[in-house]
C-alpha cells in the first residue's frame, strides 16, 4: 500500500481535531497533551537546529573556493529574498489577516518592551555579552551573530583544526536533521492536540470559531498572493531585464522540478532534478549550475522568506499590536537570516518564525495554530523557492556571457 503522504495525514487530523473540539469538549485534556508535546519537542530543536544550520551552512560555503560568481550569487540571491519579503510584507499590511482574530492565546508579551527599544539598542543588543545568557533566554539575534561569526572563523583557522570543526558542525547539523525529521512525523497528532484544544475553547461559539477559520484561510491568501507575485511578476521580470529570458519558455523547461518540490516540499531534495534540468533542458554550464543551484537551495529561500515575514506579522496582528516600522524592519531582516538558516527540508521553515518571534519579543505560542496549515503552504513555498534558485541559475548564466538553449 503506498504511504499515506504528510500533507494528507495533517488534513485529516485537522478535520478529526475541529470534529473533537466541537463535540468532545469535555474530554479535550484526554489528548491536548499531544499538542503540548508536540510544540515542546519544535522548541527544542530551534537552538541546536539554528546553530548547526548556519554555522556549517557558512563554514562549507566558506571551505570552498567561493570566489567572484560565487559573490555575484549570494548578492543577488539576497536582493531576491528582500523583494520576495517585501511582496509578503505588502499582502499582509493589505489584507491584515490576524487583525480582530480571536485565536485564544494566553501568554502575556513581555519581551515586547525591549522590541520598543531603537534601532541602535536592537543593533547593540545583537553582540551577546554572554552567549551562554543568550542561549539560555533563546535570545536569537545574539546567538545567530555568534553562529555567523563562527561559520566564517572556522574556515580560517589552520588545517587540522578547521577540518576537525566543520566535520563536527557537519555532524550536529546531520544529527539535527534526523531528530527534526522524527518531530515532524508527529506533526498529525500535534496539529490534532492543539486544534481540538483552540475548537474546545471556543465550542459554545460558533462566531468565535468561524473567526478564527476565516483569519486562517486570509492569512493562507496573504501568503500565497505575496507568492503570487513574486513568482509569477517579479521573478519573470527579473528574467526579462537582467537575462533576455522568456519566462513562461523557462517555466516550461523547470515543470519536473516544480512539481517534485510541490510534492516533496523539500528543495534539498529536488535539487539533483534542478541541476539536471537546468543543465540540459535550459543550458546552463556545469561551472555556473553546480555552483549558484547548491548555493541556493542552501540559502535562497525567496518563498520561506516571504512566509516567515506574513506569519511572524500575522500572529503580531492576532496579538493586537501594531508593529512600529523599527520592529517591521526587525522582521524583515530576521525573515531574511531565518530563511537563510532554514534547511531544504518539509517544514523546516516553519522551526524559523521563532527567531523571528523572538526577535520582535512576541510569545512562541503563536505559532501553534498556524501549525495547522503549514504544510499546505510549504508546499508552494518550496515551489517558490526552487524557481527562484533556477531563475537565478539562468540569470547569472547569461551574466556570465553563456548562450542558453532558449537563445538557440
Ligand atoms: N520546505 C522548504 C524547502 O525545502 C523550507 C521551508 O520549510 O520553508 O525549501
Amino acid at each position: 500500500m503506498k504511504k499515506f503522504p504528510l500533507h494528507w495525514q495533517i488534513l485529516t487530523a485537522l478535520i478529526l481535531g475541529i470534529l473533537y473540539g466541537l463535540y468532545l469538549t469535555e474530554y479535550v485534556s484526554y489528548i491536548s497533551w499531544m499538542g503540548v508535546i508536540f510544540m515542546r519537542a519544535l522548541k527544542m530543536l530551534i537552538i541546536p537546529l539554528i546553530v548547526t544550520s548556519i554555522a556549517s551552512g557558512i563554514a562549507n560555503i566558506g571551505s570552498g573556493s567561493l570566489g567572484k560568481l560565487g559573490l555575484k550569487t549570494i548578492s543577488y540571491y539576497i536582493i531576491t529574498s528582500i523583494f520576495a519579503i517585501l511582496a509578503g510584507l505588502l499582502m499582509v499590511n493589505i489584507l491584515r489577516p490576524g487583525v480582530g482574530a480571536d485565536m485564544g492565546f494566553t501568554e502575556p508579551i513581555e519581551g515586547l518592551a525591549s522590541a520598543k527599544e531603537s534601532f541602535g539598542s536592537t543593533l547593540i543588543s545583537i553582540i551577546p555579552e554572554n552567549i551562554f545568557v543568550a542561549f539560555v533566554n533563546s535570545t536569537m539575534l545574539p546567538i545567530i551573530f555568534f553562529s555567523i561569526l563562527a561559520g566564517i572563523f572556522i574556515t580560517k583557522i589552520s588545517g587540522k583544526h578547521k577540518d576537525f570543526c566543520v566535520t563536527a558542525l557537519n555532524a550536529g547539523f546531520e544529527l539535527m536533521m534526523k531528530i527534526t525529521h522524527l518531530i515532524i512525523k508527529f506533526t498529525p497528532l500535534g496539529v490534532f492536540g492543539i486544534v481540538a484544544l483552540t475548537v474546545s475553547r471556543q465550542a459554545s461559539d460558533t462566531a468565535a470559531l468561524l473567526n478564527i477559520a476565516s483569519r486562517l484561510g486570509l492569512y493562507m491568501i496573504a501568503v500565497m498572493s505575496g507568492l503570487g507575485i513574486h513568482a509569477i511578476i517579479v521573478l519573470p521580470l527579473i528574467l526579462r531585464l537582467f537575462g533576455k529570458i522568456n519566462p513562461y519558455t523557462h517555466f516550461k523547461a523547470l515543470r519536473t522540478p516544480l512539481i517534485t518540490a510541490f510534492s516533496t516540499s523539500s528543495s534539498s531534495a529536488t535539487l539533483p532534478l534542478t541541476l539536471e534540468t537546468v543543465e540540459e533542458k535550459s543550458g546552463v554550464s556545469n561551472r555556473v549550475s553546480s555552483l549558484v543551484l547548491p548555493l541556493g537551495a542552501t540559502i535562497n529561500m525567496d518563498g520561506t522568506a516571504l512566509y516567515e515575514c506574513v506569519a511572524a506579522m500575522f500572529i503580531a496582528q492576532a496579538y493586537g499590536i501594531e508593529l512600529t516600522f523599527v520592529q517591521q524592519a526587525i522582521v524583515v531582516a530576521t525573515a531574511l537570516l531565518a530563511s537563510i538558516g532554514a534547511a531544504g527540508i518539509p517544514m523546516a521553515g516553519f522551526v524559523m518564525i521563532s527567531i523571528i518571534l523572538s526577535a520582535v519579543g512576541l510569545p512562541l505560542e503563536g505559532v501553534g495554530l498556524i501549525l495547522a496549515v503549514d504544510r499546505i503552504l510549504d508546499m508552494f513555498r518550496t515551489s517558490v523557492n526552487v524557481w527562484s534558485d533556477s531563475c537565478g541559475a539562468v540569470v547569472i548564466a547569461k551574466s556570465e556571457g553563456e548562450t542558453l538553449n532558449y537563445d538557440k
